[in-house]
């Protein structure tokens, strides 16, 4: 009988500083559905902005925004 022996290594992720950051928002204004318009990926700059330009144009005030970046995982020392 072999026994696998499993060495714990615990890792942790740090942010990949060549990664592109991106945000994006969908509209969730809507009294019984979702609006449901979305920025699709951008910079944050921008995102803020689509979103300013869809308030004004729409009145709708709420968003669900999401945040995106790139991690590189690596053993804790
Ligand atoms: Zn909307």
């Amino acid at each position: 009988m072999t026994r696998a022996l499993y060495r714990f290594v615990e890792y942790k992720a740090v942010q990949d500083p060549t990664g592109e950051l991106s945000w994006s928002a969908v509209c969730v204004s809507g009294d019984e559905a979702d609006c449901g318009e979305s920025s699709g990926e951008m910079d944050e700059e921008k995102a803020v902005r689509w979103m300013a330009e869809h308030t004004r144009d729409t009145g709708h005030t709420r968003f669900r925004r999401t945040f995106g970046d790139y991690a590189i995982i690596t053993p804790k020392e």
